[in-house]
């Protein structure tokens, strides 16, 4: 029998070791030089101006939110069909969140479906939306600009599963994941599955001068010492608390394993890309669903999600066999918290039945060959068994 294969996993190299060891070594081992390099060349390779590491990616979700800021009159749309920390950073600020359904060709939100809802709802109603781009897909941020210009509204692109995914938008330009073109704040995760990891960490990036110096700010308690922000000064030791903000600072010693992580996204994600193209060759023509992006996307495969009739079964037969498969996800609205906040069931029923069918396959760059064989082979059979 094989050993147990995740659904997700880091790969850690000597060099991230070097790395981490040196860190260690040095005078820093909460935020220092090392952080503001992570940044820099992240916000470089997402082509994006500004960039700000935090200590996760739901910390980055609730700064994003908070500079931005959602209170408890704010109501913000989004989607079901993501990891509960995409709405929880809305109500850690006091906010309502609506969700709209998804389009069950992607299983991201439904474009179409904003659409409605802000047209059935008096102007003012809604301040942003919170877009997912689940599984790597890209949700296409032009469109979605235009519409949230047309109602004044923000936008935070959750990109936890998009690193390095782009769309071609309708200029033909390639509009890479967290650039900061169309949405004003880009959240990513480095959480062990992610396409990078620190541990844990996150990273919000942005076009716009003013949210990024909010956000340096909220993420050190909403304190400032800079000279040009302080109203007054008493001294060398003078700062300012001028919001009320957080400790979500990304230690050096992280930062030093995201900068080393980081040299090696795009060869992560290339492999990705390949696993997937198997994935997609082994279940052509048959009765397991896949989703198949659109020619001008990106595609950043954090995810490989099929759809699969009697998935409780299969779920099980394949754990037995030491393949962890996993489901993304619970749909948001029918988590018991939200439940208790009056969100109703039998509503967005494409989410509902996508969640009915979904099932992640094995999806990290360390994946063999051979273990993907096992994987499929697997699948193809137990499918067979149980649906025929
Ligand atoms: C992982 C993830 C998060 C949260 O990131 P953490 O670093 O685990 O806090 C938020 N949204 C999505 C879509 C994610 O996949």
């Amino acid at each position: 029998m094989m050993k147990p294969i995740p659904y997700g996993r880091q790969s850690i190299t000597q060099a991230d070791i070097d790395a981490v060891v040196d860190a260690l070594k040095s005078d820093f081992l909460t935020q220092g030089p090392r952080v503001s390099k992570f940044e820099d060349t992240f916000a470089d390779y997402v082509s994006a101006k500004f960039a700000v590491a935090v200590s996760s990616g739901t910390a980055a979700l609730h700064l994003s939110a908070l500079a931005l800021g959602v209170n408890e009159e704010s109501n913000i749309i989004t989607t079901p069909i993501t990891f509960a920390a995409s709405a929880n950073c809305i109500r850690y600020c006091g906010g309502n969140i609506t969700f709209a359904d998804i389009d069950s060709s992607t299983a991201l939100i439904d474009i179409d479906a904003i659409e409605i809802l802000l047209q059935s709802s008096p102007q003012g109603t809604y301040q942003g939306i919170i877009s997912v781009d689940y599984a790597g897909y890209p949700v296409d941020l032009e469109r979605l600009r235009a519409i949230a210009n047309e109602y004044d509204l923000w936008i935070i692109s959750d990109a936890c599963h998009s690193l390095g995914g782009y769309f071609v938008d309708s200029s033909g330009r390639t509009q890479k994941c967290g650039n900061g073109a169309f949405a004003d704040l880009t959240v990513f995760s480095f959480h062990p599955v992610k396409h990078i990891t620190t541990g844990e960490g996150g990273m919000i990036t942005t076009n716009d001068e003013q949210l990024y110096r909010k956000l340096l700010m909220l993420r050190t308690h909403g304190i400032t010492k800079e000279n040009s922000l302080v109203g007054e000064n008493h001294g060398g030791w003078y700062y300012e608390m001028q919001m009320l903000g957080f400790n979500y600072r990304l230690p050096d010693v992280n930062a030093a394993l995201g900068i080393s992580q980081l040299k090696r996204a795009d060869a992560g994600l290339e492999r990705r890309i390949q696993i997937a193209a198997k994935y997609d060759k082994a279940f052509a023509g048959s009765k397991i669903k896949t989703i198949h992006p659109k020619s001008n996307i990106g595609h950043a495969y954090h995810l490989y999600v099929i759809m699969i009739e009697n998935r409780k079964q299969v779920y099980e037969k394949l754990r037995e066999k030491g393949i962890y498969v996993q489901v993304h996800y619970i749909p948001v609205h029918l988590l018991p918290y939200y439940q208790s906040l009056g969100y109703k069931q039998g509503t967005l029923p494409a989410a509902k039945f996508f969640y009915e069918k979904c099932l992640s396959l094995p999806m990290f760059p360390g994946l063999t060959d051979e273990e993907q064989e096992f994987i499929i082979e697997n699948i193809i059979q137990l499918n067979f068994l149980i649906n025929g």
